[in-house]
């Protein structure tokens, strides 16, 4: 059983209330048809017929039985997570990952591929297609059985043929239709998405969240971006382009960013500004720089002194933790969260640190404290949790589109 609390559903449409009694067998383990009326205020009638269409349809299967409150043993409902699956790809410029997910979104088969770099896009999506492909045959599954294919993405979007990159990586990909070329390729619908939001969105799919969460998801790989859940709904903003905290100016006076602004947390807060920091110093070059190193590898040298207390590397990620911190409590109080997850690979090996500081602050400083507590906590930091989070885009798009929590 979910914490979820009654969901006020008349008046919906049929869809919509189907939707959303999906949405709650899916965020349980396992749950009957009373606890389904009593968390939707939907009677029971209405619930057994939708429950019946879906059993029918092989989308839910009866699981057992529940607890006797008194009477006959309730039988147990759960979503049939042997059906149907999603894929998801992260598309980065230094890593791809492909994942193959069930429907209730956890992992069944990754890949790892080579990351977008240079490459154009079509060779690129070809690369993604065959891992696709391997995969689908590797697990004998039909290709039929694939809801559709989530691809999550960092980076700025212009229009509505793709996404466009900072200007060091992959200007390529701007004027390039990725999500035609993909369902061309590999014969299912493609959703692409930005990363912040597919890891929020997956976050909210595996039932970690309640449908009435203001929550915010900080996914940080090479840069740093937020997903914005407010009132259950992704924020998107004007452009589908909310959520871009990295370029909030923490330092006016600070370092130049790609964006044309100065002193954004993006040139401070993840790995990136903290390479760049390194470019610009010459002591720090010295320390930390070697000929012909990745920014990967620059980055990684940070943290192996950070290990061995060397103060250059504990001023580098103090600053960062810092900076990201004070700007999350800047959008906790702007937007009245109550929850706040860290993820992505930036957050893998100083995360507690982050979110320490973190929760220092909310506790000493927010607006609401002592109004309601606000979560702090770290969530996926692997390299699949974007890839994970796209999969569920594509599940909750096709299973649950008329929901009113979380729209595509
Ligand atoms: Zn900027």
């Amino acid at each position: 059983m979910t914490e979820t609390s009654p969901r006020r559903l008349k008046g919906r449409s049929y869809a919509e209330t189907r939707s959303a009694v999906l949405d709650l067998i899916r965020a349980s383990e396992s749950i009957s048809r009373v606890e389904l009326s009593q968390l939707s205020s939907l009677t029971e009638v209405t619930i057994s017929k939708i429950v019946k269409e879906l059993l029918l349809e092989g989308i839910v299967i009866e699981a057992g039985h529940g607890q006797s409150t008194g009477g006959k043993r309730p039988r147990l409902l759960k979503l049939n997570t042997g059906v149907l699956y999603a894929v998801g790809v992260s598309l980065g410029v230094s890593r791809i990952v492909v994942v193959l997910c069930g429907l209730n979104g956890k992992l069944i088969e990754r890949v790892d591929l080579a990351g977008v770099g240079d490459d154009p896009p079509p060779q690129v999506l070809a690369r993604v297609a065959a891992a696709v492909q391997k995969i689908i045959e590797v697990r004998g599954i039909w290709r039929e059985s694939v809801v559709g294919m989530g691809v999550a993405s960092g980076g700025r979007r212009r229009g509505p043929l793709g996404w466009g990159a900072d200007p060091e990586a992959a200007q390529n990909w701007e004027q390039f239709d990725t999500a035609a070329e993909l369902e061309g390729l590999c014969g299912v619908p493609v959703l692409i998405e930005n990363d912040a939001n597919s890891v929020a969105l997956g976050t909210f799919w595996a039932g970690g969240a309640n449908a009435t969460s203001n929550f915010m998801t900080v996914y940080m790989d090479q840069g740093i971006g937020a997903g914005l859940v407010i009132g259950g709904a992704i924020f998107r903003g004007a452009s589908d382009n909310a959520g871009e905290i990295g370029h909030i100016v923490v330092e006016p006076d600070g370092f130049e960013c790609w964006c044309g602004s100065r002193g954004c947390l993006e040139t401070v807060g993840p790995p990136r500004g903290l390479v760049k920091q390194v470019a610009t110093d010459p002591g720090l070059r010295a320390l930390f720089d070697e000929p012909e190193s990745g920014d990967q590898a620059i980055y990684e040298r940070i943290l192996d002194g950070l290990g061995k207390g060397m103060p250059q590397a504990e001023a580098l990620i103090s600053r960062s933790v810092r900076r990201v911190a004070a700007v999350l409590l800047g959008l906790a109080n702007t937007l009245d969260l109550d929850r706040i997850q860290l993820a992505g690979p930036g957050f893998a090996a100083a995360g507690p640190r982050y979110a320490k500081e973190l929760k220092r602050l909310v506790e000493k400083a927010s607006f609401t404290r002592g109004v309601h507590p606000i979560a702090v906590e770290l969530g996926g930091t692997g390299p699949d949790v974007a890839a994970l989070g796209a999969a569920s885009v594509v599940l909750h798009s096709s299973l649950t589109p008329h929901h009113l929590s979380v729209q595509i």
